[in-house]
Formats: structure tokens, sequence, C-alpha cells
């Protein structure tokens, strides 16, 4: 059988780990191409080794490695023009995913998507471009893998919601009053799942499940009040879809990363794995409504998509320089809603998306007035 050819950009991040842990698993399958980490070059080397891979970038440090071909932003997208893959799993971290996204649909490549920001910040454009190009869009996120699989088996009539299920992160069972206190080492503790930084944080404050909801919009093509949110402690649901019956359909399986990766990197297959599964005996589900109070990112992330236009993209922006500012020991925790908050209301944002520049400019003008609203806090 022939090999899907990838390229996974974000190689030495969390899901970058996890993917080339599932073409370990199911090398008859795959065969990496090209792999792009932003600084980690020395993993980037060694990754390269253990899977023969000759086409390297690194974008964010200049490589010491002369073996590394392609170097900074530029070489990262003609990483993605030159390599002959058939999908490139995007895994990158944050808003720099976005360029590489539509790099990669561009030029004609199925997209394995794990970076929220490319949907959140302009995702009518995307899904427009991917729909030209004829290209797909899988999900890697487990709850839109989840619902990627469950919507299909429907008619789209026959659908009336999305349930995103969320952990509840870090202080689920803290009260609200605490909030303000609590340390980044003590948000960085996820109960369940493990990854990287900033989406641990996100997940704490569920601005997580607030950029999840606008990626689902845009993905299934739902309007806001028909995609809704639970915590749901155990995480072995991942996602649920809501028929016009009253009926739920649950996918409900061991909350593990590889799985939705491999999932998007076979679509629409479905294939054995020796990665473990969830054994149903004793296994308890519970869910609960989250608290608008405790989370405001959840509902500023409802607004900023019912305003539509650049809304969103400002509220994905704010907030990583929210979470930057809390990392560091800037603000409280609870001064992440805040600033974006603070952010979303500084100006009348442009509610008509056109072109790439724009996206480009809004997010480093909302990045700006963040930064500008935090260092007037400091004085
Ligand atoms: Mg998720």
């Amino acid at each position: 059988m022939k090999r899907k050819k990838i390229l996974i950009l974000g190689s030495t991040g969390s899901i970058g780990i996890s993917a080339l842990s599932v073409v370990a698993e199911k090398k008859e399958l795959f065969q990496v191409v090209g792999l792009a980490s932003h600084r980690n070059e020395s993993l980037l080397l060694e990754q390269a080794s253990r899977f023969g891979v000759s086409k390297l970038a690194l974008s964010g440090a200049s490589p010491k490695d002369s073996r590394i071909e392609y170097q900074g932003l530029e070489g990262l997208l003609h990483l993605i023009e030159e390599t002959d893959a058939e999908i490139v799993l995007n895994g990158i971290s944050g808003a720099a995913g976005f360029l590489p996204s539509i790099k990669s649909i561009q030029t004609g490549k199925n997209l394995a998507l794990a970076n929220k920001e490319t949907l959140v910040m302009a995702g009518e454009m995307v899904l427009a471009e991917a729909k030209k190009q004829g290209v797909a869009i899988l999900p890697v996120d487990s709850e839109h893998s989840a619902i990627f699989q469950l919507v299909k088996r429907f008619d789209k009539e026959a659908i009336e919601a999305v349930v995103l299920t969320a952990s509840g992160g870090a202080f689920r069972d803290l009260p609200r009053e605490q909030l303000h206190s609590v340390t980044p080492n003590l948000a960085l503790q996820h109960p369940t799942w493990n990854m990287g930084k900033k989406i641990t944080i996100d997940s704490a404050s569920l601005a997580n499940k607030g950029l999840e909801v606008i990626e689902a919009h845009h993905l299934f093509e739902m309007p806001p009040e028909r995609i809704h949110v639970v915590i749901h402690p155990q995480s072995y649901v991942h996602s649920l879809v809501e028929t016009k019956d009253g009926n739920f359909y649950a996918q409900i399986g061991k909350p593990d990363m590889r799985i939705p990766i491999l999932n998007a990197l076979t679509y629409p297959s479905i294939h054995s794995h020796s990665m473990g599964k969830l054994s149903l005996s004793n296994v308890q589900l519970s869910f609960f409504e989250p608290d608008g109070e405790k989370y405001p990112m959840l509902p500023l992330a409802y607004q900023a998509l019912r305003r539509g236009g650049t809304y969103p993209l400002v509220y994905n922006a704010a907030n990583e320089v929210a979470v930057d500012a809390f990392l560091k020991g800037f603000i409280p925790f609870t001064g992440i809603p805040h600033l974006v908050e603070r952010t979303l209301q500084w100006c009348d944002w442009p509610v008509n998306m056109e072109g790439i520049e724009m996206v480009l400019d809004t997010d480093s003008r909302a990045r700006s007035i963040a930064q500008a609203i935090l260092s007037q806090k400091k004085e």
C-alpha cells in the first residue's frame, strides 16, 4: 500500500510529538516528508533522523546545523510549498499557525488542523479558500474530531445542536473568589490532558472552549445558539451531537490526542491501533453547566462570535497577550478576561473581513491595544 505523505508543522510541540508517535505506531500508513519546529533545533534533528526526513524548517531561530534548509516564517512557507505532502498537520500554537494553514490550502494540500486560531481568525475566508482549492480541513482537536465523526451520520436537518465538552481545567473545583490569587504554576496543572502551556492556561480560563465554540461555528456551520458547552470532568465524552428528537449521540473514548490525530490523518477510514482504549467498567460520567461568572472567557467568546467580522480575531489576539502577561506574573488570572473584554470594547472593530492583509493588520492592532492597556495598568 502506498503510504500517505505528511508534513508536520510544530513537530516538537505537544501535538507534533503525539503525531510522530502515531506515525511510529502506523509506519505502514505514513511517510513523513517534512518537519517544522519553532525553536527546538536539537529535538527537530533527532526527529529527522528517527523518521528519515530531510526537509526541515526552524521558523523562530537561526539554525546552527546546515541540515536545516528552511528558516524563519518565509522558510516555513517555502517548505510547505515545496514538499509533495498530501496532508499537512498544523500543530503550531497560536496565531503563528494562520499563514502556514493558508499556504497549505493554497498549495492544494489537505489540512489536519490542530491550530484553532486558523479558523478563529478568519474562518469564512479559510473555508472559502479550501472549497476553491478542493482540499479537506480535518479537525484534530478532540471535540471537533468527535463532532466531525458524528455529524456525518445524520442529515444536516436532523441536527439540533452540537455540544462541546470541557474538562473545566485546573480550577474546576476552586471557588470563584480564589481565582484572583492563583499562580501560573497552579494553572499549568491540567487535570486530564497533558498539553502545551498556552492551551493549558486557556483550559483553566475556558478561553480554550471559547475558541472551540468559534471553531465549531465554522466547521459545522452552526449558529452560536446551537453550540453548547458542558463541563465534563472525566474527559471521556469527547463531544456530543443533539438531534431534533432530543437524543444525544456521544463519542466516548480514552482521552489521548493520538487518536483524533490518527483519525484526521486517515480520514475517512477508521483504523485499529495499540495505543490503548477506555475500559467501560467503573466509568462514571458527569456533566455540569459552566459558570459564566467564574469563566467570563466563555460568554466573551459567544459575544465576539455574535458580533462577527474581526471580533473573534481580536478576542484571540487579546487573550494571547493576556496569557503571556499572566505567565510572566504581570497580571492575575482574573486579569485575563478583563484585558480581553477591554480590548474588545476599545473601538468598533471591523465587521467585514477583507483579505489576509486585513486579518494580519487587525491582529497586530489588537495586540498593540492590549499591550497599551496593560502598560497603563502598570503605571
Ligand atoms: Mg480541545
